[in-house]
This record gives C-alpha cells, sequence and structure tokens, in this order.
C-alpha cells in the first residue's frame, strides 16, 4: 500500500522522553528529521547531530564548552538561544512535535500553528496554561493541532469518522495512580518514595506526582475541552487500573467506542505523526484473550485536585493556568520535602482563591497570569 510522504520533522525537547521515543518512530518510519532541539548539548544531542546529519541542531541553554564544541563540529548547522523553539517550530511545511517541558514550550506551540504547520502536542502547559491562546493561534494560521498523550490520540482515533453532533460523551481512563482506593487520612502520611511509585507509567517525578494526585487528569479534561470543542459536562473520567484502554467515546445512540493497546506512548507518537492514515510498527499489540480490564467511579473527595480541575475549567480564561502554575510550584515543595501530600491540593485551591480571575489574549498573558500564581503558591509553601 503506497502513503504519501509524511512531513519533515522539527523535534523540540529531542533528549526527553517523549522526543527520543519520537526519534524511534522516525528511524522505523523513515521520516526526515529538519531539525532537532533540546536544553543542552548532552552527548546524547551530540550523537543525534551526527545521526540526523541534515538536521538543524538548536540549544536553547548550552554551557560555553557544549556550544564551542557543537560549533566545532557542525558549524552553521547549529543555533542557540531560547528563542529558537518558536522559529524551528515555524519551519514552513514540517510537522512539529512539541515534547518540550513546561511553559517555554508555548511559544512553539503558537509558532507552530501560525507558520499552518502540523502540530503534535506533548507539552502540557499548550493548553492547560494557554488553551484560548493557542486556539487562536490555531484559527490565525490554520495549522492542525495533535495529540500525542495516549488518552487524548484515543479520543482522537475513536471521534474518526464520526459527526460531532453524535458525540454524547469524551470518557478519559486514569490509571488511578498509585493511591487508588486510599482515605483522605492515608494520603495525609504519603512519603515521597510511595508517590513516585508509578504503576503502569514510567514518567518524570512532576508528572508522576500529578498522576497520584489526579492532577494530570484534571489538566486532561482541560486539554480535552480545547483539542475536540467539548463542554466540561461532556468529559467524564473514569477509573481503569490496567491502563489498557487509553479512553472512549459514547455517541447518541448509547454505542461506546474504545481505543485499546498495550501502554507504550510509540503507538500514539506514531499515530500523530501519520494520522490520518496508520502504518505499521512492531509494537507489541494487546492480546484480549486472558485479559480482565476494571473501571470505577474516581474518588472525589480523596483526590480533590480533579474536581478543582474542572471548576478551573469551566471558569475559563485564567483559571487554568493559575491551576498549572500552583501545582508546580505544590509538587516541587512536596519533593522537597517541605509540605505534606494532602497540602499539595489545599495549595492549589488557595491560590486560585487569590489570584484575580482575567481573560487570556497573549502569550504575555500567560506569562503574567502564571508568574502572579507562582509568588502565591510559593508563598502558601513557605515555612511561616
Ligand atoms: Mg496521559
Amino acid at each position: 500500500m503506497d502513503q504519501p510522504p509524511l512531513n519533515p520533522l522539527v523535534v523540540l525537547g529531542a533528549t526527553g522522553s517523549i522526543g527520543r521515543q519520537t526519534l524511534d518512530v522516525a528511524r522505523s518510519l523513515g521520516i526526515e528529521v529538519a531539525a532537532l532541539a533540546a536544553r543542552r548539548g548532552s552527548d546524547e544531542l551530540l550523537a543525534l547531530a551526527k545521526e540526523f546529519s541534515g538536521a538543524t541542531v538548536g540549544m536553547t541553554a548550552p554551557t560555553e564548552s557544549e556550544r564551542a564544541t557543537f560549533t566545532n563540529l557542525f558549524g552553521s548547522r547549529v543555533r542557540f538561544g531560547p528563542e529558537l523553539l518558536p522559529e524551528l517550530a515555524a519551519t514552513s511545511g514540517a510537522t512539529v512535535l512539541n515534547g518540550v517541558v513546561g511553559a517555554a514550550g508555548l511559544e512553539a506551540s503558537v509558532a507552530a500553528l501560525e507558520a499552518g504547520n502540523r502540530l503534535a502536542l506533548a507539552n502540557k502547559e499548550s493548553l492547560v496554561a494557554g488553551g484560548p491562546v493557542v486556539e487562536k493561534a490555531r484559527v490565525r494560521g490554520g495549522g492542525e493541532l495533535i495529540p500525542v498523550d495516549s488518552e487524548h490520540s484515543a479520543l482522537l482515533q475513536c471521534l474518526a469518522g464520526e459527526e460531532a453532533g453524535a458525540v454524547r460523551r469524551l470518557i478519559l481512563t486514569a490509571s488511578g495512580g498509585p493511591f487508588r482506593g486510599s482515605t483522605a487520612d492515608e494520603l495525609a502520611a504519603v512519603t515521597i518514595e510511595q508517590a513516585l511509585d508509578h504503576p503502569t507509567w514510567s514518567m518524570g517525578p512532576r508528572i508522576t506526582i500529578d498522576s497520584a494526585t489526579l492532577m494530570n487528569k484534571a489538566f486532561e479534561v482541560i486539554e480535552t475541552h480545547f483539542l475536540f470543542g467539548v463542554d466540561f459536562d461532556q468529559i467524564e473520567v473514569v477509573i481503569h487500573p490496567q491502563s489498557i484502554v487509553h479512553s472512549a467515546v459514547e455517541f447518541v445512540d448509547g454505542s461506546i467506542k474504545a481505543q485499546l493497546g498495550e501502554p507504550d506512548m510509540r503507538l500514539p507518537i506514531q499515530f500523530a505523526l501519520t494520522y490520518p492514515a496508520r502504518q505499521p510498527s512492531s509494537l507489541t499489540p494487546f492480546s484480549l484473550a486472558g485479559s480482565s480490564l476494571t473501571f470505577e467511579e474516581p474518588d472525589w473527595e480523596s483526590f480533590p485536585l480533579l474536581g478543582l480541575g474542572y471548576e478551573a475549567g469551566r471558569r475559563g480564561g485564567s483559571g487554568p493556568a493559575v491551576l498549572n502554575a500552583a501545582d508546580e510550584i505544590a509538587v516541587q515543595a512536596f519533593l522537597d520535602g517541605r509540605i505534606g501530600f494532602a497540602v499539595i491540593a489545599k495549595v492549589v485551591a488557595d491560590t486560585l482563591e487569590k489570584v484575580s480571575f482575567r481573560d487570556l489574549d497573549s502569550v504575555a498573558d500567560v506569562k503574567a497570569v502564571d508568574a502572579e500564581a507562582r509568588a502565591v503558591a510559593s508563598q502558601l509553601v513557605a515555612p511561616s
């Protein structure tokens, strides 16, 4: 079967977990890599620059010696400085994989969409903090926004070929994290080690804690709202400990479509690059026979951040940006041993109360709200 050639790839966050797996997919499908960017000029980036010899290589925060090494070896192929992320994201005709961690990813997302590119989005802050701004950029530039997260990829796959009016509910699955079934009292005594031990996915420390508090699921609810243009009343969360059903869609006739697979990010990454087509992969398919899949209601009382996420999302405007910033400060304070696990939710709720609500029209607006929320949350976690 002949496939049209896939767009050349720009991989932002090339040495992070999503970036690495994206390059695996690029190798296996033979996709051209037009550009690679990372924060630092690590040995890993050096090896990638050698391997992908036609690619522009960018570093946003290199040391002097990294700068010298890369310039000596690769000359004009190398670029430095934080502004290179939006510049590379605007590469004409590219698919931009945004695997940047943190707020720096927002500008790259906006630039990719304004340039009319396909944005394969793995940067959480883009839609959680900057949803209204990213949405404007998509409309203005005509770019295409394709999710890389396993849940949103599942929704996209279930929605393929369906009409918007036929959808009743989008059902996001959540593993429930390591503390599924715990009471609020038990959660108050959770240690850092326990919180970092996620049952099915292996990820960085912040997202692992966010999975344990269900904050991550709340972020995904907000992203779902922006990605698929649905009301919060139409988005549900169900706990599914096996992480095999990645999400599901219920239609007006009562039919439910779900997408299943082994938890392996290379599948949603590949789909974001080949969408709407599929291409063969060597990933192990999930075996239905002999498996049991279970589903349960989330425990809203023990995991209050899930409900807070809906609240902030319904409020719209700056609400989700405040939620994200406050959570990042609170999670860091927990990881530093400064606050208890259950206090994370309290810090987020109090910050949402204290930061005044406003609309978000630009990246600058998002940055201002983010800075204010961080300042408020930092005060709340500071020892009195
Ligand atoms: Mg996810």
